[in-house]
């Protein structure tokens, strides 16, 4: 998500960056190819006037255009005005306050992804906040539904209200409340019905549910590929429903983004989460910082590092810290390296955290460096000797034709991994004198 914006705005910010001195005339122009690069995104119009109105201001300031680097001031002033856009720089947490349990309430359209971010969340709460969590499905009329959500907790281990066939859905919303106050649940997802489209029947149900069930939140979920459909309905919810917040789900497709940037400005509620993917953990807390990082091509190396530590354990970590700190960086290390890599969603997953990816990602294509390199590269690792991964010295070229035939590999391909160990033993070697600080965050990134 965001490439094409990213790859405009990066182009504006770099020909004024070029410039050194920038006036009056160079800022409106910048601004204008800025509001391009927005309504191209798909923006919500209204959102753009406004932001082009507040940053123009900002920017045309005499204390910009008389700075020092005046293109890093304009930088700094988008970056604040996506993350205003976005709804401030603080994640918004869910709220559990409640007599338990505390209900949430998920609505939204058929296929936007309710079902699979109310199993998401459950897993969240169950294994982050230490919840004892029940769901239940509302969905009487799609007795498909009911059994997805009820798979998918017996996936994630979290406990679903058992299936009684030709009961309403506020019938069940009861048998649900009863039911986890008694077993003592601190929280309880409702997953109201979808519909394909927005109809009055639906309104009515979930509106009635809502009543009935008195959630503490009520989420709207929305797809964020169908841009500004996602926005309407959005709207469309909030005018029958008190929702609390929005659950924005694809962000791992390649939209334009317009949805995620316009839907904070135009119904005034906060997005909660990010779902990033079809599996039950991909859901990330929605952090405007992040997003206007990535759309600036700053990257989202917060969010690579968390990943990295998250899967990594932690005793692995040190030991890994330590052999670096010694400047240390065998094969081995670069197998957990390749390892670490496919955990975090192979290079495409790590790739778009990073800075200045647009670019990088061409320059990848050409070079061929994809995830079918990197399972290349730990079959040549496997086909080593544990002598020849300690001191990959010992490769002369009958071994390297060894492990090619091992590996099914050219020996090509061999030197070029090897030269990449290469280089980064060197890293490894110049960041030791970095102190212990430097090489935790390196082992972190590296992997154990
Ligand atoms: P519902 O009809 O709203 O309950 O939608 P589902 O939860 O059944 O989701 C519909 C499809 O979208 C499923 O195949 C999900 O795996 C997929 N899906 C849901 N959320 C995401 C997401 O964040 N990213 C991706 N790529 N797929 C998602």
């Amino acid at each position: 998500m965001f490439e094409a914006l990213n790859e405009r705005l990066t182009g504006v910010f770099d020909r004024i960056t070029g410039r050194g001195a920038l006036s009056e005339k160079d800022v409106a122009e910048a601004m204008r190819e800025v509001r391009v690069a927005l309504l191209e995104a798909d923006v919500a119009l209204p959102v753009v006037k406004d932001f082009i109105a507040f940053a123009t201001e900002r920017a045309t300031g005499e204390e910009v255009i008389r700075s020092v680097k005046p293109a890093d001031q304009v930088v700094k002033i988008v970056y604040d005005g996506l993350i205003e856009m976005l709804g401030g720089e603080e994640p918004v947490g869910i709220n559990l306050n409640a007599t338990p349990p505390a209900v949430i309430l998920m609505a939204g359209l058929q296929g936007s992804g309710k079902t699979t971010t109310s199993a998401k969340l459950a897993l969240r709460l169950t294994k982050f906040d230490r919840k004892k969590v029940m769901m239940a499905s509302l969905d009487t009329r799609r007795p498909a539904a009911m059994e997805q959500l009820e798979t998918l907790g017996k996936q994630i281990e979290v406990t679903t209200l058992p299936i009684v066939k030709g009961e309403s859905a506020v019938q069940i919303t009861k048998r649900a409340l009863q039911s986890a106050k008694l077993q003592g649940f601190d929280v309880l997802i409702l997953d109201t019905a979808g519909r394909i489209t927005l109809d009055e029947a639906l309104m009515a149900e979930v509106a009635e549910v809502a009543a009935v069930a008195k959630p503490v939140e009520t989420l709207l979920v929305a797809d964020s590929l169908t841009g500004q459909d996602a926005v309407r309905t959005a709207r469309a919810f909030h005018e029958r429903l008190p929702l609390t917040g929005l659950v924005l789900t694809r962000a791992d497709g390649d939209g334009r983004g317009g949805a995620m940037l316009s839907m904070r400005a135009v119904t005034g509620l906060p997005i909660k989460y990010l779902g990033a993917g079809e599996k039950v953990d991909a859901l990330d807390v929605f952090d405007a910082r992040r997003v206007a990082g990535r759309i600036l091509g700053q990257g989202d190396i917060v969010a690579l590092v968390e990943k990295a530590s998250q899967e990594l354990d932690a005793s692995k970590a040190e030991a890994m810290a330590r052999k670096l700190a010694k400047g240390q960086f065998d094969l081995n290390d670069l197998a957990a390296q390749l390892q670490q890599m496919k955990k975090m969603g192979g290079l495409q997953g790590i790739m778009g955290m990073l800075p200045g990816v647009a670019k990088m990602k061409a320059q990848m294509a050409e070079a061929n460096v994809d995830d079918r390199m990197i399972a290349r590269q730990e079959a040549i690792i496997s086909s080593m000797t544990k002598a020849e991964r300690k001191k990959p010295d010992l490769l002369n070229a009958s071994r390297k034709k060894r492990i090619a035939a091992g590996a099914g590999v050219e020996v090509q391909e061999i030197n070029r991994l090897l030269k990449q160990h290469r280089q980064m033993a060197d890293m490894v070697k110049s960041l030791s004198r970095g102190g212990p600080k430097k090489m935790q965050q390196m082992a972190a990134m590296l992997g154990g």
